[in-house]
């Protein structure tokens, strides 16, 4: 029998979670805790994927010297491209706000909302560990992510032959709980039958959630879309002097790719050939921006994770001003950098966040069904910033390409 791809999958359990809560009320108590396994699956991987998916990414990138400019221009690169989609994505959140006026009453909260509480210079400074196995183990993952980041560089600088080991270990590592997650994923239709079939039994004004969830949806791909073809564009144009619709034209098997996989990692190889063979860049670049890129540049990711945030605030009647914002794009930064290159990873690194910020994680039942459509605007957005960078960074080394 053919199998029926995750995406299918992820929407018959959808209706048919919708079919219960609303017919079989009474029932919900025997499916809801398939939402809470799956919800306590996530949270159980999130801190070792992002540990080893950041270690082996960083420690993989080389340390002469002549890495080291080429690494920071390209960090550079990917940090001011992660800032400017997430500013986008927060304008147009704060502009249409899709989750005003959303009666989310009914999931149950536990706990207060921690982000009106914190200051922004306390997050700064909390980002630097005490003692990493504290952080781990309550989930401090922007602590985790900084951590990573210190010891894949260091573990590029240290004798060849521990440094050999050690990115074969976290190389190792990263393999296994990837593996482990993408059966995570795999279970997704059950967590989400689990989590909607409870929040549909609740829930006074479907239709009204219905609308609510579109709006979020449209605000998302909006803001992906002028990130993907005016800002990137721009950025190609400007600072990189190349002309960034044929590189597009060039990419365009790569973000199909991308697109319907809904994986950094799955389209990486295609991405390598195309920006490689038809825009000219050469391989030291490639193999050089691109695999990193794939682990930690993910513009639409950053999106979608500050969106649902606000989303979530905007239902749930928290103010989110200006410091909050700002808070809140620091952590989207860190976190689009620890999200693993594979389909649905934001939902793990969403898990924590939410938590973190105090908001239960049950909310998440209201993002699952719309989850996987978003993903694969999301990941076409971040495989092709990647390669614009890509484009920028050989231009800026003297490169000439065909673009
Ligand atoms: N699927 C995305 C990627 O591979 C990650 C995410 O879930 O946002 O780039």
């Amino acid at each position: 029998m053919k199998k029926i791809a995750l995406h299918w999958q992820i929407l018959i359990a959808f209706i048919l979670a919708i079919l219960v809560g609303i017919f079989l009320k009474d029932y919900v108590i025997y499916f809801s805790w398939m939402g809470d396994i799956f919800l306590r699956l996530l949270k159980m991987i999130v801190i070792p994927l992002i540990l080893s998916s950041i270690i082996s990414g960083v420690a993989n990138m080389g340390s002469d010297s002549n890495f080291s400019r080429l690494g920071l221009k390209t960090l550079a690169y990917y940090l001011t491209t992660t800032v400017l989609a997430i500013i986008v994505g927060l304008l147009l959140v704060n502009l249409i706000k899709p989750g005003v006026g959303m009666d989310i009453s009914s999931i149950p909260v536990h706990e207060s909302i921690n982000i009106n509480k914190q200051s922004i210079s306390d997050l700064l400074i909390q980002i630097v560990p005490q003692n990493i196995f504290y952080s781990m183990a309550n989930n401090e993952f922007l602590s985790v992510i900084f951590f990573a980041i210190i010891a894949g560089i260091f573990i590029g600088r240290i004798d060849t032959k521990y440094k050999v080991t050690l990115t074969d270990f976290f190389n190792a590592s990263f393999e296994l709980f990837m593996k482990m997650t993408m059966l995570i994923i795999k279970l997704a239709p059950f967590g989400i039958f689990g989590l909607i079939v409870k929040v549909v039994a609740e829930q006074n004004d479907f239709g009204n959630m219905v609308i609510k969830l579109g709006s979020f949806m449209l605000t998302v791909i909006a803001a992906i879309l002028i990130h993907a073809l005016i800002t990137l564009p721009l950025l190609t144009k400007i600072i990189g002097k190349a002309k960034p619709f044929k590189h597009l034209n060039n990419v365009k098997t790569t973000l199909i790719t991308a697109f319907s996989t809904a994986s950094s990692a799955a389209a990486l190889p295609l991405n390598m050939k195309e920006t490689h063979e038809k825009s000219g860049v050469s391989y030291k670049i490639t193999n050089f921006t691109l695999p990193l890129g794939a682990t930690v540049n993910m513009d639409g990711t950053s999106i979608y994770i500050a969106a649902v945030v606000m989303f979530i605030a905007q239902a749930k009647g928290v103010d989110m001003g200006l410091k909050e914002q700002i808070i809140l794009l620091i952590i989207a930064v860190f976190s689009s950098i620890g999200t693993a290159a594979v389909p649905m990873a934001s939902l793990v690194m969403i898990t924590i966040i939410l938590e973190v910020l105090g908001l239960p994680i049950e909310y998440m039942a209201l993002i699952l069904p719309i989850d996987r459509i978003l993903d694969m605007f999301r990941t076409a957005t971040n495989v092709w910033s990647d390669s614009c960078g890509a484009v920028i960074i050989a231009k800026s080394e003297g490169e000439i390409l065909n673009v």
